[in-house]
């Protein structure tokens, strides 16, 4: 048996030895047009919630073709259970946060729209491809989901009993980031904000919710993307699957 294969990709399909996963025209494309992969190819293909599997390409055609899953390669993995909240800023910035939330294990990404959000809607089917995109990426068996954009105001007033919000604070900046001195929980949130930071009202509700945590992320204030990225680390180091 040879290694595990170096192409990987996401199926929308439970997968188990045997199965016959038919590919999408884009999916075709990008084995056979853009990797230039033959049938009998072996790929290894995961489907957010089995574990990883060699798979054969058993037909292949500009316009799709069929996989045959055989024996899996890597249990799956679900990350913790961190949830990342933030505030969509500018197109590319915002690609790169769903993409770095993926690879640093966010279970689920949820834009928010707060007081100071540019952005008056979001592209969820683009930004859920950029999602699959980084796991076949980055070697995760889960795929978050990626949901439509919410007023954050509408999400704290319907927050889940149990989960903890660590509301990274720009006013902080400058403070210890103290994330060893948070209550326990096995459910968790990040909350960032865009690059106008929260206004005073967003600032005095978020202070009077009991389920919140406000943390700094060091002397300097981060742009938005950077700051999701810091925090998504410093979580993962201190209570998460990395710790
Ligand atoms: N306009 C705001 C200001 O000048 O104070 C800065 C907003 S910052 C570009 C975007 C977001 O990143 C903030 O809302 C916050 O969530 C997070 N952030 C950046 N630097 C931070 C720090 N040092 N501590 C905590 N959060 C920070």
């Amino acid at each position: 048996m040879s290694g595990r294969p170096k192409i990987r990709l996401f199926v929308d399909h439970a997968l188990a030895p045997g199965e016959r996963v038919g590919l999408s025209r884009d999916q075709a494309h990008y084995l056979t047009g853009v990797m230039r992969l033959g049938e009998g190819a072996e790929i290894a293909v995961f489907d957010g919630r089995s574990g990883e599997f060699r798979a054969v390409l058993a037909e292949a055609s500009k316009r799709g073709g069929t996989l045959e899953v055989q024996e899996q390669t890597a249990p799956f993995r679900a990350p913790p259970d961190l949830w990342l909240l933030f505030a969509p800023i500018k197109k590319a910035r915002t690609d790169f946060i769903v993409e770095k939330a993926t690879e640093l294990g966010a279970a689920r990404i949820c834009p928010v729209q707060t007081e100071f959000t540019n952005a008056e809607r979001i592209r969820r089917d683009r930004l859920q491809a950029h999602a699959i995109e980084a796991a076949e990426q980055c070697g995760g068996t889960y795929v978050p989901e990626v949901d439509e954009l919410v007023p954050l105001s509408e999400m704290l007033g319907n927050w889940p009993e149990g989960r903890r919000l660590l509301f990274a604070d720009e006013g902080l900046s400058g403070a210890a980031a103290a994330l060893s001195e948070l209550p326990a929980s096995d459910q968790w949130a990040i909350l960032i904000g865009p690059e106008g930071g929260f206004s005073p009202a967003e600032r005095e509700r978020l202070a009077s919710l009991p389920f919140v945590s406000a943390i700094s992320l060091g002397p300097r204030i981060l742009r938005a993307d950077t700051a999701a990225v810091a925090a998504l680390t410093l979580f993962q180091a201190s209570h998460g699957d990395w710790a």
